[in-house]
């Protein structure tokens, strides 16, 4: 089953109440692309960066099988830059910077092998450049899951509604579904969501767990592992997404029980995400380790 990921790879800056960090790799795709590539063997990655970018983990990409043939490369201009600051729980933070660089005009040109995926992943980027991925295939994926951020909420809404309307799969946090729908109520901001087009809904909700939903009462919670230090959520939310969708893709299913299982297999990757700062945990976490805390999750959610 082919995966086509779409999404920023990026340099990020990051503030947490342990530590900062200089310019490192970032962006929903690279974190993305790391997931998929653990679960699954097929993945192809549409992404923009600048002649700054390191290109060392274009390489690793490659190493984990990722097809970079759709990844171009602006010569003379500066990759999306991102400056976040967690605030004292982690589970907040506030955007200090966000320079779109080359994802200001970014172009998606799909490579022919690529025009005809099953599973198509829209990671973290401008809706209009979502909607053009989706017009630019040849058929129509047997699921198509979409991630965005509030962001694009701000500036872009009605754009943003249009790609809604034609994903399988929404996922975003608790603060944004609010955003989006109106209502406080996540059960409430879940119906007025699933109205504007997705079948399935994921709410995100950081340290406090995940929440799928489905057609009427079709509800699953799987909690987020506690976690003794959380060093940086960065990524948590695409890691999360890449799981998912990774696991899905190996499986080559799409239904409500799948998903279930899915959303577990994304929780269990997001937890690796937060141990370091950046793209380095998730780079480096081994098939053996994920199953290790799969069996966590199992003693955690059995009654
Ligand atoms: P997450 O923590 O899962 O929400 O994702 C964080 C990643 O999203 C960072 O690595 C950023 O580079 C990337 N990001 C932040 N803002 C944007 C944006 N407006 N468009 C695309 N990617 C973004």
């Amino acid at each position: 089953m082919s995966l086509l990921v779409i999404g920023s790879v990026a340099f990020d800056a990051i503030e947490t109440p342990f530590g900062s960090t200089g310019k490192i790799i970032g962006g929903a795709a690279s974190y993305i692309s790391l997931a998929t590539s653990l679960l699954h063997n097929r993945v192809g990655l549409v992404a923009v960066v600048g002649e700054d970018f390191d290109f060392d983990f274009i390489q690793t990409l490659n190493n984990r099988h990722v097809d970079t043939q759709g990844l171009q490369v602006k010569e003379g201009q500066k990759s999306f830059f991102w400056h976040g600051k967690y605030h004292m729980d982690m589970n907040s933070r506030d955007t200090i910077t966000t320079e779109l660089n080359v994802l200001g005009d970014f172009d998606p040109i799909i490579p022919q092998d690529w025009k005809n995926p099953e599973y198509v992943l829209l990671g973290n980027l401008s809706p209009q450049v979502q909607l053009t991925t989706l017009e630019r295939l040849e058929t129509r994926p047997k699921l198509v899951v979409m991630d965005t951020m509030n962001f694009w909420m701000d500036i872009a809404l009605d754009d943003l509604k249009k790609v809604i309307a034609k994903v399988d799969v929404l996922t975003i946090n608790d603060e944004e579904a609010r955003q989006l729908s109106g209502e406080y109520s996540l059960v409430k901001a879940a119906r007025v969501i699933r109205e504007m087009g997705p079948k399935y809904l994921i709410i995100k909700k950081g340290e406090h767990g995940a929440l799928l939903f489905g057609e009427e009462n079709q509800i699953f919670f799987c909690p987020a592992l506690p976690l003794e230090e959380v060093f940086d959520p960065t990524g948590a939310g695409d890691t999360f997404a890449g799981g998912f969708v990774g696991y899905l893709a190996s499986l080559g299913r799409t239904d409500f029980d799948a998903m279930k299982s899915a959303v577990v297999y994304g929780s269990a990757m997001a937890s690796f995400c937060v141990e370091k700062f950046g793209t380095e945990r998730v780079a480096s976490l081994t098939m053996d380790e994920l199953k290790e805390r799969l069996a966590l999750f199992e003693g955690m959610m059995k009654l």
